[in-house]
């Protein structure tokens, strides 16, 4: 079987509407027709829409860290002389690492006299696999300060297409990061399709001209998005410009709609209760499926 598609879902920040839209065409696609990969690992909110059962819960490792045996340790305070990342400190009579600040490289494990440091694999967040009413959901979640999340997408992604070849199914849909940092490079990477949602503001059309520099550089295809577009008209049309002189397609423009917030607030996809806004996404998911030409 071929490798399944990816569609991604970015913006250039938080807030834009990325998972209104995500979470409407997950509602929109069949149960069957594609794996739901939420790999927004810091702040994860696809669950609230579509409140995921369990089926295998795994840890995500990240790098190894400095970690002390006091059976052994002599406190001589060799390590943390030795630090140049500042993350021995002497705490409450004994030498402490810093998980936060330790950058792994081993050097206080070779200078230890008493060979009681050693390098471990930091637990630093959850992956799962669930199942909703609307299909297989992966998804992540990165413990608090942790780093590591461009692994952790890749990760998610990673399993994602493993329950698509299992299951026989084509197409992975992304609920990707906000912004333009290492996760969302990890969550394009290899996507057949990037859709940036973006709204009418003067920040948005710069998150916009940012994150498409980022797809660009990945050359992964784009298309855009307007969320809550009659709020600056003026500011629409100018996005509408730019993606034809871009030669961007424009996928669709979804109204400033007190019923779609309320749907959100009742942790609902629009296409659930506002019958206006299904009509523009299934507009937008027929053109998606013949930028990718799936069926
Ligand atoms: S270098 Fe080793 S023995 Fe000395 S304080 Fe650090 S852990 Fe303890
Ligand atoms: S492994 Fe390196 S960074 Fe971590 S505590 Fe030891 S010397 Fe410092």
């Amino acid at each position: 079987m071929k490798r399944a598609k990816e569609l991604v879902i970015i913006s250039g920040k938080g807030g834009t509407g990325k998972t209104t839209l995500s979470g409407s065409l997950v509602r929109l696609l069949g149960k069957n027709e594609k794996v739901i990969c939420d790999s927004d690992v810091d702040a994860a909110d696809m669950f609230l829409l579509f409140e995921p059962e369990t089926e295998r819960e795994e840890d995500f490792r990240g790098k190894s860290i400095a970690v002390i045996n006091y059976d052994k340790c002599v406190d001589c305070g060799i390590c943390q002389k030795v630090c140049r990342f500042d993350a021995v400190a002497l705490e409450d009579g004994k030498y402490q690492i810093n998980p936060y600040s330790c950058d792994g490289c081993t050097y206080c494990m070779l200078a230890c006299p008493a060979k009681a440091i050693s390098m471990e694999q930091q637990v630093v967040g959850k992956w799962f696999i669930s199942n909703t009413d609307s299909g297989s959901m992966v998804h992540a979640r990165l413990k608090p300060g942790a780093e590591n999340s461009g692994n952790l997408v890749t990760m998610v992604k990673h399993q994602s297409h493993l329950l698509a070849e299992e299951n026989g199914i084509s197409l992975i849909l992304i609920d990707g990061p906000p912004g333009i940092g290492c996760p969302v490079t990890s969550a394009i990477s290899g996507a057949n399709l990037a859709v940036i949602v973006t709204e009418p503001t003067f920040s948005g059309i710069h998150d916009l001209e940012r994150v498409l520099g980022v797809t660009g550089h990945f050359q992964v295809s784009s298309a855009i998005v307007i969320n809550k577009y009659d709020m600056n008209e003026k500011n629409s049309r100018d996005i509408e410009r730019f993606a034809k002189e871009k030669d961007i397609p424009l996928l669709g423009k979804i109204p400033l709609s007190t019923c779609v917030m309320d749907a959100i607030t009742r942790n609902k996809t629009p296409v659930d209760s506002c019958p206006d806004i299904k009509s523009i996404m299934e507009d937008i998911l027929g053109k998606i499926k013949k930028l990718m030409d799936i069926q």
